[in-house]
């Protein structure tokens, strides 16, 4: 690694340039929220919001990655596997996980919901009818994993036929043997080619976060938030203690790791997701820190954390299992014990389903309110809010893809302990913006 700090001393921004990455973006963060909140509360909510434009210039950035980076990155790693029977155990390990997380986050919204209670004296005034979502078979599912074309698997980004397309290319590199290696070559290069491209988007985040950021302080104000108090402090409550309890517990228990490291390791990515709202949107950054912070083989981190981004999200079923108990209680209609067991259930169904995308998971809870005939009115009380409560589902969502993924490479003996024991690699002097601010 390279010694930049005797140059980068003597730069009148060496401070910032200097910094760790995740450090920059904690700062950026802090900064937009209170720079937001003052803007706010001075009535001046449209100048926060004219910086958000810096905001979606990040994030589109990091999309741009997605597909090619996935799609790269996964051949790649199925092509240097020994053998294929790696990959099934490698897939039922990590399905196993991701169910069971998701059934204990909905669990614990359930239970910190019907203990505090937070949908009693809600004012129904504001409450407009909303469209049921239909559930889409579990032929469909399936059946649409494969894509027909993948090229327009590629086009329209659809995450998980580009898993199953990768996977199977990989899988037929290996099965090709020698007359396959330039094409192996050609992935391996292209790979670390994709690596570099992610490192440069990535290291502009802390400006994309201190818009987003700005933004969202400045648009939702104390007034529209007060209401709905106690909600929002269910969901940030459930969502602290499911990522403090069960992915501190599994990387403590199962792992045998140190979960503090853990959660500095996946800062980036967690701050990230808890900004831009979306888990396939912070994918180039959970992939790029499960690798460089947290030490896991690109193998594995090519594989479970894209399927993660697209069917793991604890953070969304723990968030339904908390409205669907606030609307309930709103409404004054009392829950049996088979329905809680139905919200589970479906939550977990809807959180596999939910796109990782801004808001999603508020359309894919009419799916959880009718299936234990909840009025879907009640979306229309959380919909004011839902931004605020994303933020912290896709924060947790995020951080579950990144312990699943370190449990599961642990686990198969792929997870290089040296680097995750390493405080942060991500600097931002190394980084491509801190060089830009340096040169001027
Ligand atoms: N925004 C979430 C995500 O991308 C999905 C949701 O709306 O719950 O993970």
């Amino acid at each position: 690694m390279k010694n930049s700090s005797s140059p980068a001393r003597r730069r009148p921004f060496a401070f910032w340039t200097g910094m760790q990455l995740w450090k920059q973006i904690f700062i950026a963060l802090t900064l937009g929220v209170i720079l937001g909140t003052v803007l706010n509360q001075t009535g001046n909510a449209e100048l926060a919001a004219s910086v958000k434009p810096i905001g979606d210039l990040f994030i589109r950035g990091i999309k741009m990655l997605i597909v090619p980076l996935i799609f790269i990155s996964l051949v790649t790693g199925v092509a240097s596997l020994q053998d294929l029977a790696t990959m099934g155990r490698l897939s039922a390990k990590t399905f196993a996980l991701y169910l069971a997380t998701t059934a204990v986050a909905i669990s614990i919204g359930l239970a910190l919901a019907a203990v505090f209670k937070p949908g009693v004296g809600i004012d129904l005034g504001a409450a407009k009818t909303v469209a049921a979502q239909d559930a889409p078979s579990i032929t469909d599912t399936l059946l649409g994993l494969v894509p027909t074309n993948p090229i327009e698997a590629f086009a329209t980004g659809n995450v998980l036929q580009i898993i199953v397309f990768a996977i199977l290319l990989g899988m037929a590199i290996v099965l090709a043997g020698d007359t396959a290696k330039p094409l192996k070559r050609l992935f391996e290069s292209a790979a670390e080619v994709m690596y570099k491209l992610t490192s440069i988007i990535i290291s502009f985040a802390p400006y994309g976060v201190f818009a987003l950021m700005t933004w969202v302080a400045g648009t939702y104000g104390l007034d529209l938030l007060a209401p709905l108090a106690k909600v929002i402090a269910m969901v940030y409550l459930g969502c602290a203690v499911h990522a403090l309890v069960v992915y501190g517990g599994l990387i403590k228990l199962v792992a045998r790791l140190s979960p503090l490291r853990y959660f500095q390791g996946s800062i980036e990515p967690i701050m990230v997701a808890f900004t831009s709202t979306s888990s396939s949107g912070t994918l180039p950054v959970t992939m790029m820190s499960a690798e460089r912070n947290l030490g896991v083989s690109r193998r594995v981190s090519s594989f479970v954390l894209p399927l993660g981004a697209t069917i793991n999200m604890d953070g969304t079923a723990l968030y339904q299992g908390v409205c669907a108990v606030f609307i309930a209680q709103v409404y004054g209609i009392d829950l049996n014990a088979s329905q809680y067991l139905t919200i589970v259930l479906t939550s977990t169904l809807a959180s596999i389903g939910t796109a990782g995308v801004p808001g999603a998971g508020l359309i894919m809870l009419s799916l959880v309110l009718t299936s234990v005939g909840l009025p879907l009115e009640g979306i229309a009380i959380i919909a004011g809010i839902d931004r605020i409560l994303d933020m912290a589902r896709t924060a947790v969502n995020v951080a579950g893809d990144s312990a699943v993924a370190c449990v599961v490479a642990r686990s198969e003996g792929e997870l290089d302990e040296a680097v995750f024991n390493t405080p942060h690699v991500l600097k931002g002097d190394e980084t491509f913006a801190s060089r830009l601010i340096d040169q001027n």
